[in-house]
């Protein structure tokens, strides 16, 4: 498992004003101490700048750059869970969270997993298998995709506590990881229309009625993948997907996030069409930097008639 990771991203040079490089990244010091850097250098004038090297909580942004660069890591118990009072006292630790929202931790843990930056995964494998809790940490999801949409509507979240490794958060959407949580949901709901939906960053389908912002639904978070769905009867007399499209122009996902979708509602037993039944071409114009809809394959901006490219474009803040 990684246990040092780094994304580059563009920046503005102190020393000229140019274009510089700034590299950001989290390691674990020593093997079981979470850090992370940052440092800015710039091919113009030569200066260069170290931000920061050491302990203490990574920033949102660089966090936010690690996980739709790489994608997030997910963590899982390997055996029952002997001694929950030593989990919960080390997640307290290791967050500093209210009691209340440690204990969600615990939950998420013990049926579900933790999920977060590689290396924060790897530093709770440490931690935990010092008090004895043998887990395994997975990646390879897919990218993560940050909310792109007006400013004002992510005003609209109560955001309450969101960060840090594995926080919950406070979504609007309704969190579905499993076959009875989401018939729960389904009983009760219309389905005369799609729902909005996204797919968190450990994997879970959270759905709100039609119209609802996607961003809300996400609690603010970072996604895998969000879009409408749109469920009915099974023949079986379960439930089945209908329609499901990665329409977010909050999140502009691409095409290639339906792996992040499918594996959600496969963990959940809901045969699926195998792919979107409605597909958005999202593409950021490279001339006026307007985020538009490429229509019938025409890649040509609706703004101002430039050139939209065949690769994915909308939020590109790093690369690894
Ligand atoms: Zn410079
Ligand atoms: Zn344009």
């Amino acid at each position: 498992m990684r246990t040092d990771q780094g994304v580059r991203m563009a920046a503005r040079c102190v020393g000229c004003g140019g274009e510089a490089v700034r590299s950001v990244g989290q390691f674990l010091y020593r093997g079981r101490e979470l850090r992370w850097d940052a440092e800015q250098s710039c091919p113009g004038c030569d200066t260069s700048l170290c931000e920061h090297f050491g302990p203490g909580p990574t920033p949102r942004d660089v966090r936010e750059a690690l996980l739709t660069v790489h994608g997030p890591a997910r963590l899982r118990l390997t055996g029952l869970l002997t001694d929950p009072v030593a989990a919960l006292r080390l997640l307290r630790e290791g967050t500093g969270a209210p009691l209340r929202q440690v204990r969600e931790l615990l939950d998420e843990l013990r049926d579900f997993a933790l999920s977060g930056t590689a290396v924060e995964m790897a530093w709770w494998r440490v931690r935990l298998g010092e008090r004895g809790i043998a887990t395994e940490v997975t990646d390879g999801f897919g990218r993560a995709y940050r909310y792109v949409g007006p400013p004002e509507l992510s005003a609209l979240v109560d955001s309450g506590d969101s960060g840090g490794p594995g926080g919950p958060g406070s979504p609007v959407g309704r969190r579905v990881r499993t076959a009875a949580e989401f018939a729960a949901w389904a009983e009760a709901e219309e389905h005369a229309e799609p729902s909005t939906f996204v797919v968190d960053l450990a994997g879970a389908l959270r759905l709100a009625p039609r119209r609802s912002e996607h961003v809300v639904c996400a609690g603010g978070e970072l996604v895998l993948s969000a879009g409408e769905i749109g469920f009915r009867r099974s023949a079986g007399g379960g439930w089945e997907v209908r329609t499901v499209s990665n329409q977010s122009t909050g999140y502009c996902p691409d095409l290639t996030s339906w792996p992040a979708v499918a594996a959600a509602l496969d963990r959940l037993g809901l045969p699926h069409p195998g792919g979107f039944t409605e597909e958005l071409v999202f593409r950021r114009c490279p001339a006026c930097a307007q985020c538009g809809i490429v229509r019938e394959g025409h890649h040509v901006c609706v703004f101002c008639d430039a050139d939209l490219p065949a690769r994915w474009n909308v939020d590109v803040p790093a690369t690894a």
